[in-house]
């Protein structure tokens, strides 16, 4: 009887693919080969790298049509075996083509079918056999053999610290005394250096999370800015490192500073494996490979690190768990919090969620008692919380936005020698530019958005795609040169600051003067050395960053986040401005946060001034629940990019009629309709929406749809995807 081999190639396909053996491989001996190995196959016209999910002595596809597959690549599987169940299941939820959640989980490495690095050294049995005097006239070489001598294997870049570099290594290699090999270090267990001690809260949430140490349980660790969260999951960690265990933490996309990483290297004497954008492929390559050895104890790392195979897992925490660049807004659309909690589930480890403003999702499962709940109500070592006040704006003269009132403070608090912090969530120079003559506005040609004024690039800029024009000098509708920009952005705030305030060095941090993690560590240092100043910045400014001479927050301009035509957007708003509100007070002096808006008697900006997020959160959640949204109801979003306008629809009520009559009571479809900017980078975008009251349904009707969608041939251009839990409806 033939042995299949069913496999999870790399395409946008929702299916696995049998192949035969390769030629040279005996049929019995394939019929046992381990699953999560990988094997190369030809596919179409290519050769690619796949992942063998089974072995089977039955196919569908008649054994004539079947191809061979080229190529074992590996004995034993490259991934763990929890991690080979995560990406089964997250293929399942999310309803994503197998290959491509496979490839996920693989360093680029990997994936390109090359073998893992080697970057290990050990002696040979010859070169164990060698006595102490060996080699006596080369004595480079004799040390290596010496440091090699302990039975185990180094780390190249270890013996390389200790002056032994590659020369030296391969002379003894070609002697035979020496060879290469994967793993190195077998970890004595290490424990953390002593922190702080811990304040009740703290030591009590320390303890219910060792308690668990050992079986899946969710804890939600809802804390204040500055109560010490972080505290928490050190000890937390270090207790699961003197078990001999790894401990993965996430965090944010732009939270992984060079202080994060100070501050877990300054308490453990311990490998960290680190994995963000900011490394090379070559760099990430080898933190998977030090993760999946278990030769790094600590994996730290943002979205992608969920995915990272670790043979001994013990704990995992996301910090910040509330914060969107967990999830992934394209191919691959999950969500790495609840991939987390997933995989925890199948590690069978704790799992802590922290954050200062837990998303409903969280708050909601710890309030059905799915999460332990700790919180930690009072900022550490004693400090106060800030204080918050609304500045009403209406009829107040506003110089770049900023009105006396403000401005009074800002000079005031950088007199007192302290720093503060002023936010506009809008970089550029002007949200448009417009023609006083005409009324011509500059409009993206590939969105339906407005171009933003970049005037120290002399450029108008789409925030939406990456359209670029030079900044006309007249209306190229009526020619007029009289040519205004409107609404404020970072670059004019700070041209003001710097003239207004010329005493003190103003620091504009966004997307736009602060491209890499160097320039970032710089921006720190500095401010870190305490001198008054001021920041000015976007959202990149709010997370993870510990200012401690930061005495003053300005929010200029808390009426454009006040609106919104997403569900979530008070959620967002209320996140946002007590993560903004966090940056103050940090040091040993007490911290103040000024809004200024037009509407300081809007229910959430009162709330917000008078009420703690816990208590905002609770209220929005009962808002939730009467309407039947997340995370009462579940979403299930069908979304279409066309060339052409109304494609997408047609396309999509196809869709619906179709799927409509297997669709259950407890799902509704709504839709389709076009999307909150239909027309983005050239693409018309059009959705259909699937809302559930409870999750076996929406995960039915999602599946229904995709079938549904993929039985229908869509016109040429058109491309689709489904996004389960999105966070944009
Ligand atoms: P969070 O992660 O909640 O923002 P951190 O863990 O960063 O809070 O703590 C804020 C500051 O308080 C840090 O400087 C930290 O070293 C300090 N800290 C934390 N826990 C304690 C404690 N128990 N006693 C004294 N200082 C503490
Ligand atoms: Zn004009
Ligand atoms: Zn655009």
């Amino acid at each position: 009887m033939p042995t299949y081999l069913r496999i999870a190639v790399p395409s946008p396909l929702r299916r696995l693919f049998d192949y035969l053996p390769p030629a040279d491989e005996d049929p019995d001996t394939a019929l046992s080969l381990p699953s999560g190995i990988r094997v190369r196959v030809p596919f179409g016209r290519r050769s690619v790298v796949g992942v063998l999910i089974a072995t089977a002595t039955r196919s569908e596809v008649p054994l004539s049509r079947l191809k061979s597959a080229d190529a074992i690549l590996d004995t034993v599987p490259l991934l763990s075996p929890a991690v080979f169940d995560l990406c089964r299941w997250a293929s399942g939820y999310y309803l994503h083509p197998p290959g491509e959640v496979f490839t996920a989980a693989l360093s680029k490495r990997l994936r390109e079918g090359r073998a893992p690095l080697q970057d290990a050294w050990r002696l040979t049995a010859r070169g164990q056999g060698l006595g102490e005097e060996a080699l006596a006239r080369a004595p480079r070489q004799q040390a290596a053999l010496r440091a090699l001598s302990g039975g185990h294997a180094v780390e190249a870049s270890a013996l390389k610290s200790q002056g032994m570099t590659s020369p030296v290594l391969r002379e003894l290699e070609k002697k035979g005394l020496v060879e290469r090999c994967e793993s190195a270090l077998q970890l004595p267990p290490a424990a953390g250096a002593d922190g702080p001690r811990l304040g009740d809260a703290q030591a009590s949430a320390v303890r219910q999370i060792i308690a668990d140490a050992g079986s899946f349980h969710c804890h939600l660790l809802e804390g204040v800015t500055g109560s010490g969260k972080t505290e928490v999951y050190l000890r937390a960690i270090s207790h699961c490192l003197q078990q001999g265990r790894q401990a993965l933490v996430l965090v944010p996309e732009i939270g992984l500073t060079p202080q994060t990483v100070a501050r877990f290297r300054e308490r453990f004497d311990t490998p960290i494996a680190l994995l963000h954008s900011g490394l090379t492929d070559a760099e990430r390559s080898q933190s998977w490979d030090r993760a999946r050895r278990g030769d790094a104890a600590i994996i730290l790392g943002t979205r992608s690190a969920v995915f990272a195979s670790c043979p001994r897992l013990g704990i995992i925490i996301v910090d910040e768990e509330h914060d969107a660049s967990y999830k992934q807004q394209d191919g691959f659309r999950y969500s790495a919090r609840d991939v987390a909690v997933k995989r925890a589930q199948l590690e069978a480890c704790p799992v802590v969620l922290g954050s200062a403003t837990p998303s409903l999702e969280s708050t909601f499962n710890a309030l059905r008692d799915r999460y332990r709940h700790h919180r930690l109500e009072q900022r550490a070592g004693g400090r106060a919380m800030p204080r918050l006040s609304a500045i009403d704006v209406r009829r107040q003269p506003l110089t770049a936005g900023l009105s006396p009132v403000l401005l009074e403070h800002t000079g005031q608090a950088l007199a007192e020698g302290r720093q503060v912090l002023l936010f506009l969530n809008r970089r550029g120079f002007a949200a448009s530019l417009q023609c006083h003559d005409c009324g011509w506005i500059a409009d993206c040609e590939h969105c339906d958005a407005r171009m933003t004024v970049h005037r120290r690039r002399r450029q108008l800029r789409c925030h939406h795609c990456s359209a670029r024009r030079r900044l006309p000098e007249a209306c190229p509708q009526c020619g007029s040169t009289s040519l205004i920009a409107n609404g404020l952005g970072t670059e004019q705030a700070e041209d003001f600051l710097q003239q207004h305030f010329d005493r003190w060095p103003v620091y504009r941090v966004d997307s736009d003067s602060v491209t890499g993690h160097a320039d970032m560590a710089t921006l720190v240092s500095d401010i870190h050395r305490g001198d008054p100043c001021i920041l000015l910045g976007t959202q990149m400014l709010t997370k993870g960053h510990h200012f401690p001479g930061v005495g003053l927050v300005g929010v200029i301009d808390s009426d454009a986040l006040l609106f919104s035509a997403d569900f979530r957007g008070e959620e967002r708003l209320a996140q946002l401005l007590t993560q903004v509100a966090g940056r103050a007070g940090r040091g040993d002096l007490p911290g103040e946060m000024l809004l200024q808006t037009h509407y300081p008697d809007h229910p959430l900006m009162q709330a917000l001034l008078t009420r703690p997020y816990a208590e905002i959160a609770a209220d929005l959640l009962l808002q939730r629940q009467e309407r039947g949204l997340p995370p009462a109801g579940h979403i299930a979003l069908l979304r279409t990019d066309a060339r052409a306008e109304g494609e997408g629809e047609t396309f999509l009520q196809d869709v619906r009629r179709h799927a409509a009559p297997r669709i259950d009571a407890a799902s509704q479809l709504i839709g389709p309709l076009p999307s909150a900017m239909p027309r983005r980078a050239g693409k018309h975008r059009s959705q259909l929406i699937c809302l559930s009251t409870d999750r076996a349904s929406a995960a039915a009707s999602a599946a229904t749809l995709v079938a549904a969608t993929e039985a229908l041939k869509a016109p040429a251009g058109l491309h689709w995807f489904i996004d389960i839990d999105p966070l944009d409806t």
